[in-house]
């Protein structure tokens, strides 16, 4: 046994909490990996909605589910700090998981980034329609300046969470150089 990187160990936990025809979110589609990991999850009787602001995380996304025939995603072209609006209500208190890889999109435009108040917004919303043991994990980068004020932000947002709420999990190896990504997980528990 060895210890997972970080994005494996999302998809770990991903994997575990996550089974065919569940609801699932992923709040920064960027190019589509983790939303094709879901949508293989859930299958045809899931549903998986993504959100991203950029036209080229969408473009690259709708392709790469289209080579693989995925039909149980919807992808929103909006900020995720909106999506208590956008995910119908009928889903609202249903959602078994949701993933946020945050910062830029990889080879994308690095100045269009993930912002620490849209993100703990998202957050937030995302938490209140979770269902119980549902899990948010979120993959953190605090290598650029945005994701430092956006990591701080955050920690400081989840280690307010209430301890009978949630139990939030943080992932990291703290011997790397180089401000490498870091993974926290969130249950909600009641
Ligand atoms: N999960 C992706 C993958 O598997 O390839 C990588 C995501 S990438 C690191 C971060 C993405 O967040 C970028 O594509 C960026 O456009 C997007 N983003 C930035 N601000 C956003 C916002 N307010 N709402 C949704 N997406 C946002």
């Amino acid at each position: 046994m060895s210890l997972e990187k970080v994005l494996n160990f999302s998809h770990t936990l991903i994997k575990s909490c996550t089974k065919e025809g569940d609801i699932v979110i992923d709040a920064t589609i960027g190019n589509g990996n983790d939303i094709l990991f879901l949508s293989q999850i859930v299958k045809d009787k899931g549903k998986v909605f993504g959100f991203d602001i950029q036209d080229d995380a969408i473009n690259n996304t709708k392709d790469l589910l289209k080579k693989y025939n995925c039909t149980n995603v919807t992808l929103f072209k909006q900020g995720h700090e909106n999506l208590l609006s956008i995910i119908p209500k009928e889903y609202q208190g249903n959602i078994s998981c949701g993933i946020f890889n945050l910062g830029y999109l990889p080879k994308g435009n690095k100045n269009i980034t993930t912002k620490k108040d849209t993100t703990i917004k998202a957050l937030e919303s995302l938490l209140s329609i979770l269902k119980i043991n549902g899990i948010v994990v979120l993959v953190i980068y605090s290598g650029h300046m945005e994701g430092k004020i956006e990591k701080d932000g955050l920690l400081e947002y989840v280690k307010s969470l209430n301890q009978k709420d949630y139990q939030v999990l943080l992932y990291q190896f703290i011997n790397q150089i180089n401000d490498a990504p870091f993974l926290i997980a969130i249950e909600k528990m009641r």
